[in-house]
């Protein structure tokens, strides 16, 4: 197996890409492993339904799985932002595929493409691309290898760096529902330079998100790489700004603590991702990205 960001990408038509550079800045060798998972499939079904998109590129007419809006009842809430559902992993169903020309995006950005990325698609991923049919039903190995696709694209359009971050944040949080560390360590580092340059050159907000969680969330990533100067600056800056509102100012502190607590106690810093089954932040989190 081919190893790197795309691998798992090779049978689709794209076998010569792992050498790309998402940012770049650096690149990654990482074995690549992806199990499947199939368990509580059976009711997912009743989730979801098709909906009917023209593709932006060759214009074709395409049939992409949607997820009910009542399918999204919160479950719990992880320090990067990542929400669970109870019924239905929404972010399984957020990219869109266009199989005849291999076009894919994230749903939010699929229409939001200017000509001379139509035309980039068209030369460099469209004379490359076998079709690819999915089951109805889609799993985090199918994700994965969907949100490949999509980042893919976005690096052959030159998309914006908070594009490419959203979107290995995402592959981070598939490869956690496989239990995959090694897949998810990358991604989640892709992640935190993606959104780090997006704090700095672009204009909020990011998909829904002011600066402060920007900068939450990029210190968060810090965090759990290990990174604990970044974490604190970005932190920092959170907790001291004036006009954050208050639950990502607590998000902050409480995340800040946690690294000078481990400091101080010269414990092994605990740089999991942290999880809650809490409601306190739901809607709001929710509202960010719950994926509709
Ligand atoms: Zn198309």
């Amino acid at each position: 197996m081919e190893k790197g960001i795309f691998s798992g990408l090779e049978d689709l038509g794209f076998n010569d890409i792992q050498n790309i550079d998402l940012y770049e800045r650096k690149s990654y060798i990482k074995e690549d492993i992806v199990q499947t998972e199939n368990e509580n499939k059976t009711d997912e079904g009743i989730y979801l339904y098709n909906k009917e998109v023209i593709c932006p590129v060759c214009k074709s007419r395409l049939s992409v799985r949607a997820v009910k809006s009542t399918a999204y009842k919160v479950k719990g809430h992880e320090s990067d932002l990542y929400v669970r559902y109870e019924t239905i992993n929404p972010y399984f169903y957020d990219v869109w595929l266009c199989n005849s020309c291999g076009y894919a995006a994230m749903k939010t950005d699929f229409e939001d493409i200017r000509k001379s990325q139509i035309e980039k698609i068209k030369n460099n991923i469209s004379p490359k691309w076998k079709k690819r049919e999915y089951p109805l039903i889609y799993d985090a190995s199918i994700a994965i290898e969907r949100y490949k696709l999509a980042l893919l694209n976005y690096v052959i359009t030159e998309s914006k760096s908070s594009k490419k971050a959203m979107c290995c944040l995402k592959l981070a949080w598939m490869y956690r529902e496989i239990k995959d560390t090694d897949n998810e360590r990358i991604f989640r580092e892709q992640a935190a330079i993606g959104f780090e340059d997006a704090y700095m050159n672009e204009d909020f907000p990011i998909y829904g998100m002011n600066v402060y969680t920007i900068m939450y969330l990029t210190g968060e990533l810090y965090r759990t790489l290990g990174s604990n100067d970044k974490a604190l600056k970005y932190f920092s800056n959170v907790v001291v700004s004036q006009a954050c509102e208050k639950r990502i100012k607590d998000m902050a502190l409480e995340q800040r603590d946690l690294i000078r607590n481990t400091m101080n106690t010269e414990d092994k810093p605990e740089k999991n991702i942290i999880k809650s089954e809490q409601k306190k932040s739901s809607s709001f989190i929710s509202k960010l990205w719950g994926g509709r």
